[in-house]
């Protein structure tokens, strides 16, 4: 037998994957959807392709949705009633997962035994759900934290809430749990081991990818003629949920401090904020909009709603630069988008950019938060033609190192490795 046939034999044929706080349906870039939501849905396009079919699970929002939806062929979105039919906050969802688990035991009652192979969950209240589901069907759980309440409180924003108790200790549970954990980077890797106890043989490093059809170099002036920006326009851009880790405000700073630097710049400036209120920062549009006018930019800057389909290409690639000043990021989908579409991204020093940004050949890193340092980083990139060129080559390089295929390649991989673990039958590779 050939690896890749033993490979493809050890692979499940249906996996239940959990996403109990958000739908692989929504649009991201707003409220509780943003990177999970694309990651779980391009994962399970690639690998329904590759023969593993995916049901994922999602809490009911609204009683107009059908129970099931079909995503693509072979990837299902099932909508679990559990509490009432509209959005709930993180925090009020844990009072939620009970039902949400019944929900989700029921559904397999009704299917022939066995009918799914292994679960994957998404978020912690995911992997609570998963943990239980995992000793009623007896197949393995892999878990994908997403983002860390420990490492998200060590970098929190200045007046930012922090995370819950409880959801460290829903965290702490699940990391002792699950079979094999899948995280973005070493980084994160080493995240877990060393902050939440990890059985480092049981963490896996699997890159996120990019839809590389989508996502790719094209006709800057197109897309600055889609957005009504001149083709001379110096173009910063920010895209994402608005909240205060992402830290939208360093961009405004910055840019304020660019134009007090050189006043003809207020000219040409124009600084795209593309996205929605999620999170701690459900105020944040009003007080991004009031900050803009503090700071003496709100002509400056507009404020777009979230972007679906190729509006989202033409904010990348109308952009000079893109900025991701997060606090913290566990990967950052946004700048391999960018740097995809041939951008190149100014980013933070924190968490998993430094393995989406390759600093000085597809972008640069600042190691701090301050307006001076990104204005300086944001100049050295936007206003130096050579540099803005070289850096937009090693963008479109960068990119193209990650891609959803290979990501889904990986999965499949762990997941098969979890389901040799699991039950104890390491197959030998027949010769
Ligand atoms: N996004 C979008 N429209 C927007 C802004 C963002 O579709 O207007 C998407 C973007 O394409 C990316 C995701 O939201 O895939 C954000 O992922 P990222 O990893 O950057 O941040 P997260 O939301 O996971 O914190």
């Amino acid at each position: 037998m050939t690896i890749s046939r033993h490979r493809a034999a050890s692979r499940p044929r249906r996996i239940a994957v959990l996403s109990v706080h958000t739908s692989p349906l929504e649009q991201p870039g707003t409220k509780d959807a943003g990177g999970m939501n694309v990651y779980i849905s391009q994962t399970a396009v690639e690998m329904a392709r590759r023969g593993t079919s995916v049901e994922v699970f999602t809490r009911a929002t609204s009683s107009d949705q059908p129970p099931v939806v079909e995503l693509a062929p072979g990837v299902l979105v099932r909508h679990v009633p559990a509490g009432p039919f509209e959005p709930l906050t993180r925090g009020e969802l844990p009072s939620q997962l009970c039902a949400f688990t019944s929900g989700v035991l029921r559904t397999e009652a009704f299917q022939e035994p066995g009918y799914y192979d292994l679960i994957h969950s998404h978020y912690w209240l995911s992997g609570q759900v998963g943990w239980l589901a995992r000793e009623r069907w007896g197949v393995p759980l892999v878990h994908t934290a997403h983002t860390l309440a420990k490492v998200k409180n060590a970098a929190l924003a200045h007046g930012d809430t922090p995370e819950p108790r409880t959801r460290v200790i829903g965290e702490e549970q699940v990391v002792a749990e699950a079979d094999r954990l899948v995280v973005n980077t070493e980084v994160e890797a080493e995240q877990l081991v060393r902050l939440y106890g990890a059985d480092p043989d049981a963490v896996r490093t699997v890159s996120p990818g990019v839809d590389l059809d989508r996502f790719r170099p094209g006709g800057v002036e197109g897309a600055r003629a889609a957005l009504g920006l001149s083709p001379e326009a110096v173009v910063l851009a920010f895209a994402g949920r608005i909240q205060p880790l992402k830290a939208p405000d360093v961009l405004l700073k910055a840019a304020a401090t660019l134009v007090r630097r050189d006043p003809e710049l207020r000219r040409r400036l124009v600084v795209l904020v593309a996205g929605g209120a999620s999170g701690t920062g459900l105020d944040q549009p009003a007080s991004l909009r009031r900050l803009a006018g503090e700071l003496g930019i709100a002509d400056l800057v507009r404020f777009l709603p979230p972007q679906g389909g190729q509006d989202l290409v033409n904010v990348y690639r109308a952009a000079d630069v893109v900025a991701v000043p997060s606090h913290n990021e566990s990967f950052g989908l946004v700048a391999l988008e960018a740097q995809a579409c041939g951008t190149p991204v100014v980013a933070a020093r924190v968490g998993g950019l430094p393995v989406a940004v390759a600093d000085g050949e597809s972008g640069v890193l600042v190691p701090s938060h301050a307006p001076d340092d990104w204005a300086d980083a944001l100049a050295r990139v936007a206003l130096r033609p050579a540099v803005r060129a070289a850096l937009a080559r090693g963008a479109s390089r960068h990119a193209a190192r990650f891609s959803w295929q290979r990501t889904t390649e990986a999965l499949l991989d762990t997941y098969a490795e979890a389901t040799r673990a699991f039950h104890g039958t390491a197959l030998e590779v027949a010769v």
